[in-house]
């Protein structure tokens, strides 16, 4: 059974127009261990699903079950019969007519319709890795034209690209809302670019796109090799720039690192200024669960938060993917979300840490703070082993799924209170350089 969680997943990612437009009211026509059959009406809906949301559902999906294979087909809600779910043919293949893929969304609401709400400046937490890259793009959106033009935004995967240049668009239509935004993913550009070539209405995709005063274009990477789109896009650029019209570009490659991208092209992208994301700190990605908990209305303790954050360190996609997961997986088992729950859920999530026991925990911390595992097990109260001890059983509790109790046994036969306040006295201290380096050694350790 996938729906029921992949819906309260994608109810976060999506936004809410898009969520009870597309996911809603889509028909689970099977849904089994190793495949999930969804239903759209017609052959509209499947095109445009599969342009826009197929990826993400398909992302969402894989990572519940690496195996699990998504079809989409389509499915009039009537013809729906759970006795007979191979009724209708594979729409996979089926060519099916192609309409013009315009900018806006089908039902005709300006092109910033598109722009997510929860995308916001507000709602982007900043710390040391991403200050920069937030500060420009707030001076852009405070300045569009004139701030710094082009504003290149580079970063890894699932570091908020696409998060800051919404927040840009956001921000610039909250200011001026009469301003004409378009914000569009580089795929979307090239495939209005191949239909208006292929249906000759390229006058059309080309006012589209030169006549706003802001144009966004997410994950630019994907332009490289394909020369049509270049040469569409420089042009646009040019008559943007010439204009002191806004242009910001998002990308998971600097502009020299990127193969098959025409010079002309890479030198217009240092024209302007070029930021980066760098992966959140630990603090940062706290501030990003809690904050995230906060907005969804998911009741998360300190632990748990903590947790979370620690499980996943370079990609904010994946962290609040955990997030999401243990909420869901708590409300739809109606269990609260305690650190048992976070951790089962979690384990397959995280599976090179499930393999970990306490000894080897053990055995590793020892070997950092060169002491003897007797040293640890035994009531000597030396700072020099009293903090090892502490560590040690503070990374059993996050690395494993022992209870309190069995750690503390594991630990010389402690009382579970003690292991209950080393997990704490760590957790809270962890904003120590030194301790932190300590436990982040330790766990480089135990993954080599
Ligand atoms: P990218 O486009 O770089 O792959 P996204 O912008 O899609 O990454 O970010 C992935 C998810 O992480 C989004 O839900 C986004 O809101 C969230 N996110 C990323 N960075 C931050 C941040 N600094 N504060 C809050 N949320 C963030
Ligand atoms: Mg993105």
């Amino acid at each position: 059974m996938h729906w029921p969680e992949l819906q309260q997943v994608l109810r976060n990612r999506l936004n809410e127009q898009a969520f009870a437009t597309w996911i809603q009211p889509m028909r689970v026509l099977r849904d089994e261990p190793d495949s999930l059959v969804l239903g759209l009406p017609d052959v509209f809906g499947l095109d445009w699903f599969t342009n826009h949301y197929r990826d993400v559902l398909e992302e969402e999906l894989k990572r519940m079950n690496p195996h699990a294979l998504l079809e989409l087909r389509i499915e009039a809600p009537e013809e729906v019969s759970p006795e007979a779910p191979d009724a209708s043919p594979g729409a996979e293949d089926r060519p099916g007519p192609q309409p013009l893929q315009s900018p806006t969304p089908p039902n005709g609401s300006p092109a910033n319709a598109v722009i997510q709400d929860r995308y916001t400046f507000a709602n982007f937490i900043t710390g040391p890795s991403n200050q920069l890259a937030a500060a420009a793009a707030h001076s852009v959106s405070e300045n569009p034209g004139r701030a710094y033009n082009p504003l290149f935004v580079f970063g890894k995967a699932g570091l908020g690209k696409t998060h800051l240049i919404h927040a840009v668009g956001h921000e610039i239509l909250r200011k001026n809302p009469k301003a004409r935004v378009q914000y569009q993913t580089t795929e979307q550009f090239v495939n209005d670019v191949v239909h208006g070539i292929q249906t000759k209405r390229m006058a059309e995709i080309r006012r589209i796109y030169r006549s706003c005063d802001v144009l966004l274009i997410d994950d630019i990477q994907f332009i490289a090799g394909k020369e049509a789109s270049q040469d569409e896009f420089f042009h646009t650029f040019n008559t943007l720039h010439a204009a002191q019209k806004q242009v910001v570009v998002t990308s998971d490659k600097l502009p020299h690192e990127m193969k098959d991208l025409e010079e002309r092209i890479r030198s217009r992208f240092q024209w302007g200024l070029i930021v980066d994301l760098q992966p959140p700190e630990l603090e940062t990605r706290l501030a990003i669960v809690k904050k995230k908990a906060e907005t969804d209305g998911i009741p998360l303790g300190d632990e748990v938060a903590m947790f979370i954050a620690q499980s996943v360190r370079s990609n904010v996609r994946e962290l609040e993917g955990c997030l999401i997961r243990v909420s869901a997986h708590a409300t739809l088992s109606r269990q609260p979300l305690t650190m048992e729950l976070a951790k089962t859920v979690l384990k397959d999530v995280l599976p090179s840490r499930s393999r970990l026991t306490c000894d080897t925990i053990l055995k590793a911390t020892a070997t950092h703070f060169d002491v003897k595992i007797q040293d640890l097990k035994s009531s000597k109260r030396a700072r020099a082993i009293a903090l090892p001890r502490q560590v040690a059983m503070y990374l059993c509790r996050k690395l494993t799924s022992a209870s309190y109790p069995e750690i503390g046994r594991a630990l010389g036969g402690r009382d579970h209170t003690t292991a209950i306040n080393a997990f704490k006295r760590v957790s809270e201290r962890l904003a120590e350089p030194e301790l932190r380096r300590h436990v982040e050694q330790i766990e480089q350790l135990l993954q080599e």
